[in-house]
Formats: structure tokens, sequence, C-alpha cells
């Protein structure tokens, strides 16, 4: 039996650190937009998840292809360049009691 393409999460593959479900680079666009989904309310902890998994990546991918590091800028551009800068619903509560 397997599971259908759109019930895999879209979890990294390592030490390659591509998706397991779709082989773009991870996070891959439905990664991020799951992961903005799962953290929308605590941004923080997104980044802090993120810099785990970039300090990962950079460790694997170096054991990989010791010739050729990974450039920071890329890496930092694909783990948390994208994140949102801050959730749309952080401050829910100075809407309260307006109009
Ligand atoms: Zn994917």
């Amino acid at each position: 039996m397997v599971t259908p393409p759109a019930a895999r999460p879209h979890l990294p593959l390592r030490p390659l650190w591509i998706c397991r479900t779709c082989a773009a680079p991870w996070p891959c666009a439905t990664a991020r937009l799951t992961l903005c989904h799962e953290y929308a309310k605590d941004l923080v902890a997104l980044r802090i998840y993120l810099c785990n998994q970039l300090h990962d990546a950079a460790a694997d991918l170096h054991k990989l292809h010791p010739q050729k590091d990974p450039d920071p800028k890329t890496l930092f551009d694909r783990f948390l360049a994208w994140t949102p800068r801050s959730s749309p619903t952080a401050n829910p509560d100075q809407d309260d009691g307006v109009g």
C-alpha cells in the first residue's frame, strides 16, 4: 500500500537535505507553507527550529562535499530569509473593540 503524495509530509531527507516527497531543496515550498501554518503563533520558535536545521544541514553538506563548503548566504536564504517578519495575528487584542 502506497501513501498518496498529498498525504506525505515534506520532510528533509538527510544528509542530502532534499525533500522526501518532492525532491526539492528542503524546506521546499510545501514545507515552508506547512511550517508557517504550524508556527503561525510563534515565529520565534519557527526561526529557532530552522536555525537548528540550518546548523545540521551545514554539517551534513560539509561531510558530503568537504571540498565545496555550502555557501553561508545560500543556506541562510534557503532556511531563514523566507520566514515571515511578523505574524498577522501577533497582536489580535489590538483589533478588539474597534469598529
Ligand atoms: Zn517537498
